[in-house]
């Protein structure tokens, strides 16, 4: 069946488990007539869909490439040793971000937990093992944070024990930093809402001779943001594995100065009686990030981005015309930097809300996810979770329906 005949008969003939497995993401060839495989979703009654939404967690986020699924089939069967997995995958991973060393993490946020741990502790056993207590250990207890960075992920930090100082002006985090100051934390994606900018951020660290972390979980593309931070001078980067890079979902990346990653290494697996024994990542999740990494890296940016603008323009151009819709290209500045849809609608022409029509869309042959935009009558989607030719489908299902609720 050609993809063009999948598409026609997507809307009248109902939705079988694996009829989609027809779109592939770029780079992924389409197998010949493989034997049937076990198919574990339809076997566990579990829906798949579409994913116009986005990168969520909730969503299982984005789908590895080919190149990640052989790097972790492939390094499955072999023993080795973990912690010289982490010591030879972040040397290269640090030469590819300019950094002086890295390791691989069970995610952004643990990046962002270990990394405190390290902070805190540095290379004395007898401090790792007495995390999250701080008082009586002689470490220190305080993070500063600028009240607009605060956003929930500040929840990583108070892991390994530390209280968060809030600050706005540069006056206040001077007179915020004291003998119990550990660190100064800057959340990338609220730059644009505080007064005190990254390089200023470090250099009042600096001048106070404390180490500075950043999170940048979301934060490509651009690309070169995966060596900006360190070259800018932070001493900890923390970023996702499985967001816009589409490596393992459970893997993140902490790197930076060379001794505070070495220190936080002792908060992590293989080691145990830490705060990190938790998080855990295996060689395939290491190898499967740093392929992932790689790959990011040495994709074409400029080809990909366009490849987003052609599927907003394929959604945009068959909506426009239905009448009462209006829609709008929107670029997040910093998190989830790329082209997303908002699709508005006349509440007097169109007679759905914007929870019926994810429900319609959710509902449908085949399921699409959508968000919930800011007013009743509005969805918002984003198109870099697509896989290939997945646009035509969310354009002829997104406009059936708002025809459908046309007054
Ligand atoms: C997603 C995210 C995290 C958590 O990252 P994981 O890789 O899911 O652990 C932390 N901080 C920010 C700003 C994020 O967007």
């Amino acid at each position: 069946m050609k993809r063009r005949d999948i598409l026609r008969s997507l809307t009248t003939v109902p939705f079988v488990g694996g009829i989609i497995a027809g779109v592939v993401p770029p780079g992924v060839a389409i197998a010949a007539s493989k034997a049937a495989k076990r198919d574990l979703f339809k076997e566990l009654g579990l829906r798949t869909f579409i994913n116009a939404a986005g990168n969520y967690t909730s969503m299982t986020a984005s789908l590895m490439p080919e190149e990640v699924m052989e790097a972790i089939n492939s390094s499955a069967k072999e023993y080795v040793m973990l912690e010289e997995v982490q010591d030879k995958v972040g040397e290269k991973i640090a030469a590819l971000c300019h950094a002086e060393a890295a390791f691989v993490t069970a995610g952004c946020w643990s990046a962002l937990v270990l990394g405190t741990a390290g902070v805190l502790t540095g290379m004395d056993l007898k401090k790792v093992a007495q995390l999250p207590k701080l008082e009586g250990t002689g470490m220190k207890s305080e993070v500063i944070i600028q009240k607009s960075h605060i956003n929930g992920y500040d929840h990583a930090l108070t892991n390994a024990g530390v209280t968060i100082i809030t600050v706005e002006t540069k006056e206040e985090v001077e007179a915020a930093i004291n003998e119990r100051t550990a660190m100064l934390w800057f959340l990338n994606r609220e730059a644009p809402m505080g007064k005190i900018q990254h390089e200023e951020w470090i250099s009042i660290a600096k001048k106070h001779n404390l180490p500075t972390m950043i999170d940048m979980a979301a934060d490509v593309p651009p690309v070169e943001n995966l060596w900006k931070y360190n070259d800018m001078g932070f001493d900890l980067v923390c970023i996702s594995g499985g967001k816009a890079m589409c490596g393992p979902q459970s893997a993140g990346i902490l790197m930076g100065k060379k001794d505070l990653i070495a220190a936080a290494r002792l908060s992590a697996p293989p080691a145990g009686g830490n705060i990190g024994r938790g998080m855990k990542v295996n060689k395939e999740e290491i190898i499967g990030m740093y392929v992932a990494l790689e790959s990011y890296i040495n994709r074409d940016h400029q080809k990909e981005w366009r490849i987003w603008e052609d599927r907003i323009a394929v959604i945009k151009n068959a909506i426009d015309n239905v009448a009462g819709v209006t829609t709008e290209v929107i670029i997040p500045p910093v998190a989830n930097h790329n082209p997303s849809l908002v699709i508005s609608w006349d509440p007097n022409k169109i007679k759905i809300t914007r929870d019926g029509m994810g429900e319609k869309l959710r509902k449908g042959n085949p399921s699409i996810e959508t968000i919930a935009w800011e007013t009743e009558n509005s969805i918002r989607i984003t198109v870099f979770m697509l896989k290939t030719g997945q646009e035509k489908i969310v354009a002829t299902r997104i406009k059936e329906e708002l025809t459908m609720a046309s007054a």
